[in-house]
């Protein structure tokens, strides 16, 4: 007999917003995905990735047993022997250069459990804090800059209020193609009359639609956000009151306002004058404004400073902390669960629930949750991590579920710390070009074969749940993290994700009251949510910012240049990003129906550009940095402003990681990833 399908709801395991999905699963396969019509965010819809991207779990390139490296090859093992390496691994590298001798990338696809789990043993078992997520490339400038600006790590409202707002201020973000869903919500916003304010080098999707497009340089944000707020003070578009009673830094940010009207803020941003009042006056004006962004925001040398002068916007107009009056500051999170792997205490000097390791009081009751005393000292930033293994000083890497050689910059640099490294362990999928430098490969699980819990781009717990069983080698990096305790001779606790998320709640009170029972009940609640009783703080600051003094701290970063310019040798300024059918590095969406949607990374380069170096649609390119070299195929197009570029980086054969910098924020290390010169030549 046929087996009956079932439907098993879960959270989609590619991007940030967090669309609930029905799959339909027949004998253990996936016939369907269909996305849930009571999805508290997606209602109804999903995107390609979401819906069709499931082809890769069945695919015949999956791991099919643990790896290890034998004689310098790596040969298929059973999981004791994997597991005993590891093991062994481990320990050696502690005996030779002590607990910080050892590090570990977790993973915004894991999901919140095992991303504690990973803190926790790292902490615990080994005993240090080198412990980084890949938030680290992406968002850490909106963990600081949000922190710094309104008290906590994440976004201040609630994506359910997208309906209230009146106008949108989108910036260094292409949700039609990165987010569809809010970017169809967004959209469906604007057609209702909703302003449309859209801030991108490109003309992305929503441009097409907005009032106004500016179009900054690539690295001249925070010179734009400044002459924006230039225009608010001078025009007498804020609220007094606000400021008065709720905001600090208002004097020393005026003074250096005034260093950026619209000529000047035009002369360095390249932003007309004009467009820089008419998009001041449109938010300046709108009764409830809200600000979304994406890592056109943070993958720069001045990350940081970028967040918080686009927060001093809603804090000059009052329109944050109050769903009356605006609706926040929302970044954008690339991957499905970057928010949760930093919630969870994934970061080097953050315990769960972002207490400071440095703070004995957030120490001792993590201490008192796992009775193990803590190191003190922060561990190493994910690119500490590659520094350490080249210079000698760190003798174990476990990298779980990221391709840091195809998605971190400056690529040959990532490979020769993994090489130089003694003891690289992956948790994948498949065979990455990370796993190719490994020495113990261990097959995992992906997010339909597994149970936990994720964290969306504003703050919702939402439950992750098994929709197929995995193949039989593979495990949950949950057990895997669990398996190699044990072979450690230690014991983590935690034995079931419910559990784990329980001692997550008492380490963190923040997400005490959250519970799988609860999300099974109630389908997604916001953090911080202290109490069972309590609902979830889907808008933040309703009575006090989370600050020092209770008040949100506008920032007064003056306008410094990018880390990279064109010049002779290199007169195009690549930016990258994603395109609208693959996900990251493409290691999912490449091995299904979606790779017939978009077959391989391509240079998008402007028609002037293309006729200058007698390049064709189509023609293959060398595309040159000063960093290294990749191999693509140009398309023309006129989304971008001449003398620039852009490519994804979705196929890792095309090597456009090995283009970018080692230029980072000065604030959190995160890439800049959205500036770098290059050059172009057929062929
Ligand atoms: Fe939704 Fe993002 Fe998944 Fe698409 S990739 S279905 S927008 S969560």
């Amino acid at each position: 007999a046929q087996p009956q399908p079932e439907q098993v709801r879960t959270t989609c395991g590619y991007c940030g917003v967090g669309c609930a999905l029905d799959v339909v699963v027949s004998g253990n396969q996936v016939s369907a995905v269909l996305p849930a019509l009571d999805g508290p965010v997606n209602q109804g819809h999903a995107c390609v990735k979401g819906r069709f991207s499931h082809g890769y779990l069945t695919s015949a390139e999956r791991l099919a047993h643990p790896l290890v490296r034998k004689n310098g090859n790596l040969e298929p093992v059973g999981w004791e022997e994997a597991l005993a390496r590891v093991a062994d691994g481990l320990r050696g590298a502690v005996a030779a250069g002590g607990p910080d001798a050892v590090a570990a990338i977790s993973s915004a696809r894991a999901t919140n459990e095992e991303n504690y789990l990973v803190q926790k043993f790292l902490r615990t078992v080994v005993g240090t804090n080198n412990v980084d997520n890949c938030s680290r490339l992406c968002h850490a400038p909106s963990a600081a800059g949000l922190s710094a600006a309104f008290g906590r790590a994440g976004g201040t409202d609630s994506f359910d209020d997208v309906e209230k707002a009146d106008c949108f201020l989108v910036v260094g973000a292409n949700p039609v193609e990165a987010h569809p869903v809010v970017g169809a919500r967004l959209l469906q916003q604007a057609l209702r009359g909703a302003s449309l304010i859209v801030a991108d080098p490109r003309r992305v999707g929503l441009a097409h639609q907005a009032d106004i497009h500016l179009r900054p340089r690539p690295g001249t944000n925070v010179a734009l956000f400044n002459g924006l707020a230039h225009v608010l003070v001078a025009e007498g578009m804020t609220d007094p009151d606000f400021l008065r009673d709720r905001a600090a830094g208002l004097d020393e940010l005026v003074e250096l306002l005034a260093q950026y009207p619209p000529a000047r803020t035009a002369e360095l941003t390249g932003v007309p004058a004009e467009d820089v009042t008419a998009a001041a006056r449109l938010y300046g004006r709108a009764r409830r404004p809200a600000i979304l962004y994406g890592l056109g925001v943070t993958e720069h040398l001045h990350g940081t400073d970028g967040v918080r002068t686009l927060a001093n916007l809603a804090i000059l107009r009052g329109a944050v902390g109050d769903t009356g009056r605006g609706h926040g500051v929302t970044p954008l999170r690339g991957q499905n669960n970057v928010q949760g792997a930093s919630d969870m205490g994934a970061l080097p000097d953050m315990l769960p629930g972002y207490g400071r390791i440095t703070d004995p009081d957030a120490r001792a009751r993590a201490e008192a949750v796992w009775g193990r005393t803590l190191p003190a000292r922060p561990g190493l930033r994910i690119p500490e991590m590659f520094d350490a293994a080249r210079r000698g000083s760190l003798r174990a890497l476990w990298i779980i579920g990221e391709d840091v050689c195809a998605t971190d910059p400056n690529s040959h640099q990532v490979a020769d710390a993994l090489d130089a490294c003694p003891l690289v362990v992956v948790n994948e999928l498949f065979l990455s070009e990370t796993a190719r430098h490994a020495d113990v490969v261990l097959p995992v699980a992906s997010w339909l074969e597994k149970d936990g819990t994720f964290v969306n781009f504003d703050r919702r717990f939402q439950r992750v749940r098994t929709a197929v069983r995995p193949p039989a080698a593979a495990r949950t990096d949950f057990d895997i993290t669990h398996a190699v305790a044990a072979a450690m001779g230690a014991d983590l606790g935690c034995p079931t994700p419910a559990e784990t998320l329980a001692e997550c709640g008492r380490v963190a009170p923040v997400f005490a009251g959250i519970s799988h029972e609860r999300l099974d009940r109630e389908g997604a609640v916001a953090w911080p949510c202290p109490a069972p009783d309590l609902p979830g703080e889907a808008t933040l600051y309703t009575d006090a910012f989370s600050t020092l003094d209770g008040r949100a701290q506008l920032s007064a970063a003056p306008y410094l240049p990018p880390g990279e310019a064109p010049d002779a040798a290199y007169p195009l300024l690549l930016v990258t990003g994603r395109r609208w059918a693959h996900y990251n590095s493409g290691s999912m969406t490449r091995r299904g129906g979606n790779l017939h949607l978009e077959a391989g990374d391509h240079i998008d380069l402007h028609p002037l550009d293309a006729t200058r170096l007698g390049v064709d649609d189509g023609t293959e390119v060398t595309v040159e940095s000063r960093h290294g070299t990749a191999r693509l195929v140009a398309r023309l197009s006129e989304e971008l402003s001449p003398g620039q570029v852009f490519c994804a980086f979705h196929f890792p054969e095309s090597g456009v990681n090995a283009l970018t910098s080692d230029h980072a924020d000065t604030v959190t290390d995160c890439p800049e990833y959205k500036v770098t010169a290059v050059r172009l030549t057929p062929g």
